[in-house]
C-alpha cells in the first residue's frame, strides 16, 4: 500500500490516525497486565527485527502503527500496576492528554515573547504548588524567588550547584582571608546526580564531601559541621550542601532544619532534593518531610515520579532568583525583544541549561485541574496506606526482615537467608514477568526494594505480589 500523494499528513488524516493512536494507548492500558512487567528480550533482539536501512519512500501511517507489535516486547511496563522497581514514574490520562496538546501546539517557550502562555502558566502553576505543598513563600514568583520546570531532578540539582558556585566564588572570602577551592557536601546516601553535577560544573570530584549517615540513613549534621570547620581551616570555601528528603535507597530524610542552621552559620547554599518524596507534602500529615525547608536556597521534586505527570517534569524553586539568573543569563542580539527589555517578564532560558524549552507546564496544569488538590491527596494517601499494609504482612512473616524505616511508599526488606538468596529471589520474581522489583545495598547487605506509586495499583495487586514473593521463596527453598 502506498502513502497518500501528499507529502505532509493532512489534518483529515491526522484526525483519523490520531483517533487510532488514542485507541491504541487506551487498549494498551486495558491490557497492560498481560505483558511481562520487565521486558524479557535479550540485547539486540529488537534491532534484529528492524529494517537494515531507512525506507526510501514514506509508508502509510497504519503500517507504522502496526510496527508497534514488533517493538512491544522490548518495552518495560513502567505504568503496570505491578511495577514496583526504582521509584515510580507515574503518569495519568490527563497528563498524557496535556502533553499531547503541548506537542500539538509545537511551541518553543525559550523566552516569554515566544509564547507568553507557556511562561505564565508555568510560573502560575509553580506558585500554586508552593501553597498546595505549604512550601516556603520565598519560592513564589511574587516574592524574591520563583519556580521553573526542568527536565529532571539531576538538572535541577545541577542548576542549583551552578548558582551556588557563582554565589560562593564571587567575592566570598573565607576565614583565612581568601576564596579557596569550593567544596560541596551531601550524605553518603544522596543520589548520584549530585556527584555528577559536581563533575559537570568542573569543581572536581575531590571537592565533594560525602557525610556519613545515622542508623536511619539520614545525614549526621554533627559530622557535617565538623567537616565544614575542617575544610575552612584547610583553606577551602564550603559552597553547597544538598540535603535529601527521601533518599533513593531507602527514603531517609536528612534533618533539613539542623543542616539549614549550619548553612546559615557559614553562609552556604542549601539545596533540598525531594525528587520522589516531595508530593507527600500535598497532605498536611506528611509535611514533616520538609521541616526546615525555610532554610533552603533551592528545592526540587519531580511530578514525573509521584504526582501522576508523565516524564519529564521536575520542579525547581529558588529563594533568590537574581542569583540564578545572573549565573545563567545570556542575551545575544537575536534574542533581544521589548518584553525582555521591559524587565516585566520571566525569560526561562535564563533559569536552566538549554535555550529551547518544551511546554511542560501544560501537562502539570492538566493534572492539577483534573485531580484537584483532594484527588492528588487521595492518590498519595492510598499509596502510603497500601505500603503500610504490605509492611505489616512482611513483619508477620519471620523469614523476612525490614531493614529501614518505612515513612512513605517504599519498603526495603530481605529474606533472612543472606545476599545470594535475596539476589536469586529478585531475579526469579523479575523473570516471572508478574512483578518488577529492584535492589539496593544498606549497611553492606543486599536489600530488595518494593516501591509503590503507579496510578492503578490497588491493594489487591499488592496482596497478589506478596503471595507471589512468598510462593517464590518456597519454590527456591525446594530447589
Ligand atoms: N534525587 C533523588 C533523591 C532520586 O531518588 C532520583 C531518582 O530516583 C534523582 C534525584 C534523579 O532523578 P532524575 O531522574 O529526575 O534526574
Amino acid at each position: 500500500m502506498n502513502k497518500s500523494s501528499n507529502l505532509h499528513m493532512t489534518t483529515e488524516e491526522f484526525r483519523k490516525q490520531g483517533h487510532a493512536v488514542v485507541d491504541w494507548i487506551a487498549d494498551y492500558y486495558d491490557k497492560i497486565e498481560t505483558y511481562p512487567v520487565l521486558s524479557q528480550v535479550q540485547p539486540g533482539d529488537i534491532r534484529s527485527k528492524l529494517p537494515k536501512s531507512a525506507p526510501q519512500k514514506g509508508r502509510p501511517y497504519e503500517e507504522i502503527l502496526n510496527d508497534m507489535n514488533q517493538l512491544m516486547p522490548g518495552i518495560t511496563h513502567w505504568q503496570s500496576p505491578n511495577f514496583h522497581a526504582y521509584f515510580p514514574c507515574a503518569t495519568s490520562g490527563p497528563a498524557i492528554l496535556g502533553d499531547l496538546i503541548s506537542t500539538g501546539l509545537g511551541i518553543q517557550g525559550m523566552i516569554w515573547a515566544t509564547s507568553p502562555t507557556c511562561t505564565e502558566v508555568e510560573t502560575h502553576v509553580l506558585d500554586w504548588l508552593v501553597d498546595m505543598m505549604d512550601l516556603s513563600q520565598k519560592f513564589k514568583s511574587t516574592s524574591t524567588g520563583g519556580g521553573v520546570l526542568q527536565d529532571t531532578a539531576s538538572s535541577s540539582s545541577l542548576v542549583a550547584l551552578i548558582a551556588a558556585r557563582e554565589k560562593a566564588s564571587n567575592g566570598r572570602i573565607n576565614k583565612n582571608g581568601h576564596t579557596g577551592r569550593l567544596t560541596v557536601y551531601t550524605s553518603s546516601q544522596a543520589h548520584s546526580s549530585i556527584e555528577k553535577a559536581v563533575k559537570i560544573t568542573g569543581m572536581g570530584k575531590n571537592s565533594l564531601r560525602l557525610i556519613d549517615v545515622d542508623e536511619r540513613f539520614a545525614m549526621r549534621s554533627d559530622l557535617l559541621h565538623r567537616q565544614i570547620e575542617q575544610d575552612i581551616a584547610d583553606g577551602f570555601t564550603p559552597a553547597f550542601v544538598c540535603a535529601t528528603a527521601g533518599t533513593t535507597s531507602s527514603t531517609a530524610f536528612d534533618p533539613i532544619a539542623e543542616i539549614g542552621k549550619i548553612c546559615a552559620e557559614f553562609g552556604i547554599w542549601l539545596h533540598v532534593d525531594a525528587a520522589m518524596a516531595g508530593p507527600a507534602a500535598l497532605c498536611p500529615e506528611y509535611r514533616f518531610i520538609h521541616e526546615g525547608i525555610e532554610f533552603a536556597d533551592s528545592y526540587t521534586f519531580n511530578p514525573h515520579k509521584w504526582m501522576l505527570t508523565n516524564f519529564d517534569c521536575s520542579v525547581f524553586y529558588v529563594a533568590d532568583r537574581k542569583i540564578l539568573i545572573d549565573s545563567l543569563s545570556i542575551l545575544p542580539e537575536y534574542l533581544k525583544n521589548k518584553a525582555t527589555e521591559s524587565g516585566a517578564v520571566f525569560d526561562y532560558r535564563d533559569w536552566g541549561i538549554p535555550l529551547g524549552r518544551r511546554f511542560r507546564a501544560m501537562k502539570l496544569w492538566h493534572v492539577i485541574n483534573y485531580y484537584g488538590v483532594e484527588g492528588l491527596q487521595q492518590y498519595i494517601r492510598e499509596n502510603i496506606s497500601h505500603t503500610q499494609e504490605l509492611k505489616e504482612w512482611i513483619e508477620t512473616d519471620d523469614r523476612f526482615e525490614i531493614v529501614a524505616p518505612v515513612p512513605l511508599n517504599l519498603i526495603c526488606f530481605r529474606h533472612k537467608s543472606g545476599d545470594d538468596f535475596n539476589e536469586r529471589l529478585l531475579n526469579e520474581l523479575n523473570a516471572s514477568g508478574n512483578i518488577y522489583l529492584t535492589h539496593t545495598k544498606l549497611n553492606g547487605q543486599y536489600v530488595i526494594r518494593f516501591s509503590i506509586g503507579q496510578a492503578n495499583t490497588t491493594l489487591e495487586h499488592i496482596k497478589k505480589s506478596w503471595t507471589l514473593i512468598q510462593d517464590t521463596v518456597v519454590k527456591l527453598e525446594q530447589e
